[in-house]
């Protein structure tokens, strides 16, 4: 099923429930969807951000900054951090719980994604850049001497 599929599909739900119920459930989900983010913001140590340096709105709006937590170091990763990527996974009959659970779990594993994706960026840079530290900050040892 494609994501506008989806987006149909769940705007076809919602229509048919009273308006107060459709847009009180609308909110959670965006209050469900921002908890998820927010948790995702948690930076991971090897770096510090993410900073939004364009802001959240307009182009290039939901581009994260990570930078090196190493002072002096100019190293920076930018990460798009979009919303709704990819069609969530609903049963057939999928109700109201069903979405939600789904946004939540997608948001999860999204996060998680990110997280290893941004933790491998790093700590390549670290293994190039900063060996002597990734055993101090990440528990790692240092590559052996040559
Ligand atoms: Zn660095």
């Amino acid at each position: 099923m494609s994501e506008q599929d989806t987006v149909d599909r769940i705007n076809a739900l919602l229509a048919e429930m009273p308006q107060e119920v459709a847009s009180h459930l609308v909110q959670r989900w965006h209050q469900d969807a921002a908890r998820m983010a927010a948790q995702a913001d948690e930076a991971p140590p090897l770096m510090r951000g993410p900073e939004f340096p364009w802001g959240l709105k307009g182009f290039n709006a939901q581009t994260a900054r990570f930078a090196c937590r190493q002072p002096g170091c100019t190293m920076v990763h930018l990460e798009f951090m979009d919303e709704l990527p990819g069609p969530l996974r609903l049963p057939a009959n999928f109700t109201a719980e069903d979405v939600s659970a789904a946004i939540s779990a997608q948001a999860s594993e999204r996060h998680q994604a990110r997280l290893d994706r941004l933790t491998a960026v790093f700590r390549e840079h670290y293994r190039t850049e900063h060996p002597e530290l990734l055993e101090e900050i990440h528990g790692t040892p240092a590559p052996a001497e040559c």
